[in-house]
């Protein structure tokens, strides 16, 4: 970190500075001008906010070096993390994964029904959402529990893993004991409380991006969970808000190299929330697998006009596994298995 004071700073006001980082255990260099001095700070830094550093009045201006996160970052861990959910392998040279299933969990028949078919598509895991965060108070909020043993069921039938979004610190027994993959929504990537609550899970920890938050804002979120203990933090791009109006969000594919330069954790994608619309869930999903993607989140139900949620971005199970197929191919280029 790079700190530069006003012209005029008393030598009082600097001997204070440097006195009040090296009691943080940073080394501080001094490097005296004529009008400006400016510090090199040394050592863990992640701990200094920029704004706490200009609240003093003397300081001019604050520039960060290194980034703020250090368990994420990949400079401390180069190799790829390579997380194992009940034998299938997320990351690194991995084959890339795919989780589907519908958008909410609508009982145990079609639960199963969904499995089953998602399975015969390609999907390594099924999705569903028991809790549901919904814009309006009076939509479909979930299944709840009894959603979450739906799928349970669906588990043993065909052996998918699967993956379920908490949204309440007060459901983490439930999701310890029954989940295999713990998904935290768009809506809830910067609740800090429910962040370090998850943190102390011993299940890896699907974190999507919020709509409104920067790769960084997003890494630190990870930051966050790793920061409590649980270091198995998959990420999966979603789309943010932007201008445009003809898909639901906007896919940030640009996010799949940026997440794998700056962090050593894998990333998957959401083309169905991405686009809102199922017409453009297969180029998107095709997109993200020759951007590198670990893996995909894909929303499928068999009668989309019918589902309880976001029936309008479902895929049908004949078009999940076509999509699959292409994006199967797509991997084999780039020299992924999938
Ligand atoms: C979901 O995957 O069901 C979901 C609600 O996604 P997001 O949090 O990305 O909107
Ligand atoms: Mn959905």
């Amino acid at each position: 970190m790079i700190i530069s004071t006003k012209k005029g700073t008393p030598q009082v006001e600097i001997d204070r500075i440097i006195d009040n980082f090296e009691r943080q255990g940073l080394s501080v260099t001094l490097i005296r001008g004529t009008d400006y001095n400016v510090f090199g700070l040394v050592g863990d830094t992640t701990k200094i906010a920029e704004k706490d550093v200009l609240a003093n009045p003397w300081v001019e201006n604050v520039t960060r070096v290194s980034a703020p996160y250090k368990r994420a970052n990949r400079l401390f861990h180069p190799k790829d993390t390579v997380i194992d959910v009940r034998g299938v392998k997320i990351g690194g040279d991995a084959p890339v994964v795919v989780m589907a299933g519908p958008c909410s969990i609508e009982g145990e028949a079609h639960t199963l029904k969904m499995a089953e078919l998602v399975k015969a598509g390609g999907a390594n895991f099924l999705r569903g959402g028991a809790y549901k965060p919904r814009t309006s108070p009076y939509s479909f909020q979930g299944l709840g529990t009894e959603g979450i043993l739906d799928m349970v069921k669906a588990r043993e039938l065909t052996g998918l893993p699967i993956v379920s979004e908490l949204m309440d610190e007060t459901h983490i027994d439930e999701f310890e004991e029954y989940v295999d993959v713990v998904q935290i929504g768009a809506r809830n990537m910067q609740n800090f409380q429910l962040l370090k609550a998850v943190g102390k899970m011993t299940k890896p920890i699907l974190l999507k991006r919020g709509f409104a938050n920067t790769i960084e804002e997003w890494i630190m979120s990870a930051e966050y969970i790793m920061a409590g203990g649980n270091e198995q933090v998959i990420l999966c791009e979603r789309g943010i808000r932007s201008f445009e109006k003809y898909t639901r969000n906007t896919l940030d594919l640009s996010a799949i190299p940026v997440i794998k330069d700056k962090t050593h954790l894998p990333i998957i994608v959401d083309p169905s929330h991405a686009t809102g619309d199922y017409k453009y869930v297969e180029s998107m999903a095709i997109a993200a697998v020759a951007a590198g993607a670990d893996g995909l989140e894909i929303e499928v139900h068999d009668n989309p006009p019918c589902a309880w949620s976001d029936g309008a971005q479902c895929l049908k199970p004949d078009k999940f596994r076509d999509t699959i197929a292409k994006c199967r191919k797509v991997a084999a280029a780039i020299g992924r298995a999938m």
